[in-house]
């Protein structure tokens, strides 16, 4: 990993902005809560997908490629499930079949990277059966009338992470009281199937897993007993996070589960809680197919910490649509593509830009890495728009180096008339000339007058091409007809 590098990260079951130091560099874990698969993904899910996805990319980019495990779940046993199966008629697999299939193409659109597992709850029952069976040996679960419910006066620190004692929670919760519950937070680890709903033989009876034990079967079986992150909307905190962790630290006192857990703030739209009833509600795919491309819908996303509510508008979507049309424009007229970037990187100048990096090591702060990307993308040759070209695509906003073209909305070079090109050619080889010469003072008169002109010029390996820059302006240029 580069040695100055200093990542920070807030925690929120310190409350502080600590320093990150991964458990094992060579292996940096993070897990984050996934969907529940019974419908498409809506504009808010797509908000920890990109802030993780952002921080993936980084941790990837600082401890190298191979050596970050993400692991993302599939919630595919679910209540909600059952019921859109029952409204159907359809079956369960082919809806949650279907349903991953559409965050797959959404998600993809949106250029987040696939983890490294995306587990399906339906696949790893065996190892959720384990687990509420060593709780209820260790005295942290009981059976009660064909449930298993972990006892949350068992665990002392149950609570800790959201700030609140089970008194408080009882008090301001919307607890089911269930009369074979020993205290009313206590929450359910298996509980009865009929024959209609799906089911698995265990101890207990034919039943299904609780949500919560569902992460923390998983995310050990796949992560291991501590790893270092773990991540998720913040209205999951409390009860889902707090459960995780309860389970997680009464069925392995020796790990320590998550080491940091981030949270990322809620998505609302023109300044309203996204809901059905107010009819501000729409998914990624409705976009997508009013023609917002993924990569503005990300960029907006960035404009604002993870750890703010963030406020979808009209207005940012346009910003955005402008911004990035112009950060495309400027890389296409400078030649990027698939070439550029091979020479650049065969050449060494394929560099991350320092203080982009910085910004975005201190707690994800994607603001400021896009002003630093809006000052970045002034430089002027390729060699100077490396650490730019580089920021956008750790920042996934560059889906494919061989689609600048269409990205920047260019069909065509822009037309000229042929005598510019005369002129143009006429100016480099007065500077090829100069610069064999050693006469600098003419070779950067030449420069300046193409510069003014807005006349772009690619020098890589020897030879300069050059095109029409998006001030260019050939009147400059009629002077030297
Ligand atoms: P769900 O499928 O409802 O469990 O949600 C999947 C993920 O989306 C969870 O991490 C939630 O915290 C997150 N999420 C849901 N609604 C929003 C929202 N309006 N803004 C940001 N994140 C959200
Ligand atoms: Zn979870």
């Amino acid at each position: 990993m580069s040695d100055d590098l200093i990542l920070r990260l807030h925690n929120s079951r310190t409350r502080r902005r600590e320093v990150f130091e991964p458990l094992d560099p060579r292996n940096v874990r993070m897990y984050v809560c996934g969907p529940t698969v019974y419908d498409r993904a809506h504009l808010g899910n797509a908000r920890p997908v990109l802030v993780f996805d952002v921080l993936f990319r980084l941790l990837r980019h600082v401890y190298g490629a191979d050596h970050v495990t993400y692991v993302r779940n599939f919630t595919d046993v679910d209540d909600k499930i059952n019921a859109r199966a029952a409204e159907t008629g359809r079956d369960i697999r082919a809806i949650t079949d279907e349903t991953i299939g559409w965050y797959h193409a959404d998600m993809d659109a949106l250029g987040a990277l696939r983890p490294t597992h995306e587990p399906r709850a339906t696949e790893w029952i065996g190892a959720m059966k384990d687990m509420i069976s060593d709780l209820i040996k260790s005295g942290h679960a009981y059976e009660a009338e064909g449930h298993v419910l972990f006892a949350v006066e068992s665990y002392a620190e149950y609570g800790a992470l959201s700030g609140r004692s089970i008194d408080d929670m009882i008090a301001g919760a919307r607890v089911e009281v269930a009369p074979y519950k020993r205290n009313p937070m206590d929450f359910v680890l298996w509980k009865p199937s009929d024959e209609g709903t799906p089911g698995w033989d265990s101890l207990w009876g034919r039943g299904r897993p609780g949500w919560h034990i569902e992460c923390s079967a998983m995310a050990y079986e796949l992560l291991g007993e501590s790893f270092d992150i773990h991540g998720g909307g913040n209205d999951l905190m409390f009860p889902h996070h707090e459960n995780e962790i309860a389970q997680s630290a009464c069925a392995h006192p020796h790990g320590a589960f998550a080491n940091v857990w981030m949270h990322n703030e809620m998505l609302q739209v023109e300044g309203k809680k996204m809901s059905k009833s107010l009819g501000n509600f729409f998914t990624v795919r409705d976009l997508l197919d009013q023609g917002v491309s993924g990569e503005v819908i990300r960029l907006v996303m960035l404009g604002t910490h993870y750890g703010k509510p963030m406020d979808w508008t009209e207005r940012k979507r346009a910003e955005a649509e402008a911004t990035l049309a112009k950060w495309y424009q400027v890389l296409q007229v400078h030649g990027f593509g698939p070439d550029l970037v091979r020479a650049l990187k065969a050449g060494g100048d394929w560099q991350a830009d320092p203080e982009f990096i910085g910004v975005l090591a201190n707690d994800l702060n994607t603001p400021g890495a896009i002003a630093r990307l809006h000052v970045l993308a002034k430089g002027r040759t390729p060699q100077q728009l490396a650490g730019f070209a580089h920021a956008l695509d750790l920042l996934g906003l560059v889906p494919d180096w061989a689609d600048l073209v269409r990205l920047a909305g260019a069909t065509e070079a822009p037309a000229h008339a042929p005598w510019v090109d005369e002129v143009v050619a006429g100016l480099l080889a007065k500077r090829q000339t100069a610069r064999a010469a050693r006469d600098f003072a003419t070779a950067d008169q030449v420069r300046d007058v193409l510069t003014a002109a807005g006349v772009v010029v690619t020098d890589v390996g020897g030879a300069a091409s050059w095109a029409p820059g998006p001030d260019f302006d050939a009147f400059k240029l009629e002077a030297l007809k």
